[in-house]
């Protein structure tokens, strides 16, 4: 399994990207990063687009995308739970014309094919087996297993907060992927922001291990990426690391992974 980071941060500049991670050139989830980190032809080479939620920076490339695979006649297949497509109707339903709405247009053949998913219930898109996992986030969300044909596992968590001890009993990854928005201690509760910090990050690690006997190789994304968050999420990220004897990546645009 090739992974390939298009955008591992939660915000966009010059050089970093919302989330959004390619598997095996055809699969993606999330699209931050889709169209700015792509080509035309390897944006047409995307089979399946999985989403994890409905906030902006995870859903911001699909009207683009839309046009692009639209001025090629083809279709988009997008997976996730339905809040994401209301969402979506909603924007494109906009009385002013947000944009062309590709979930209905062309009308004989809309440009999106948006199947909704249930949680928990795993499904197959070509030889990959998909499983979508709630997670706590501040509006539904859900985290992504893929499992190859040869039996690798990835866990790609989308947006966070903690308390996962739920999610790890579903899963058993080689490669962790997982949110740590913040640096410790900017919120007065780092605890009620829905997402993770690297002392939050912490806790679920150990969770983890105490549930499933090891620890997966772990890549971090949504990463505040200005200064000096960043220098402290990373800083964080290392004393974790060392703590746990745990090996953890940040991540970031241009990064690749074979499983
Ligand atoms: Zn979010
Ligand atoms: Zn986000």
């Amino acid at each position: 399994m090739n992974i390939q980071f298009l955008g591992a941060h939660n915000s966009e500049s010059k050089d970093v990207r919302p989330a959004c991670v390619l598997i095996d050139n055809f699969l993606a989830i999330d699209a931050g990063g889709l169209v700015s980190g792509l080509t035309f032809s390897e944006q047409m080479a995307i089979e399946a687009l999985l989403i994890t939620h409905h906030h902006y920076d995870h859903i911001k490339d699909i009207p683009m995308l839309g046009m692009n695979f639209y001025v090629k006649k083809e279709r988009i297949n997008i997976y996730s739970i339905p809040s994401v497509h209301e969402a979506l109707a909603y924007l494109f339903e906009y009385p002013g014309k947000f944009y062309t709405n590709f979930l209905t247009h062309p009308q004989e053949n809309p440009t999106i094919n948006f199947t909704p998913i249930e949680p928990l219930q795993a499904f197959f898109i070509k030889q990959y087996q998909i499983l979508a996992v709630p997670m706590k986030h501040s509006v539904p969300s859900v985290g992504y297993q893929i499992t190859t044909p040869q039996g690798k596992k990835l866990f790609y968590s989308g947006d966070t907060g903690h308390g996962l001890e739920a999610v790890w009993t579903r899963i058993s990854p080689d490669l962790l992927i997982i949110e740590v928005t913040l640096p410790d201690g900017l919120l007065k509760s780092d605890k009620e922001s829905y997402h993770l910090t690297p002392g939050l990050l912490k806790e679920e690690l150990i969770s983890f291990r105490n549930i499933k006997g090891y620890l997966p190789k772990v890549i971090t994304v949504h990463m505040s990426p200005q200064s000096p968050d960043r220098e402290m999420i990373d800083a964080g990220l290392k004393q974790v690391a060392l703590e746990l004897s745990a090996d953890i990546t940040p991540g970031y645009e241009g990064l690749q992974i074979t499983l």
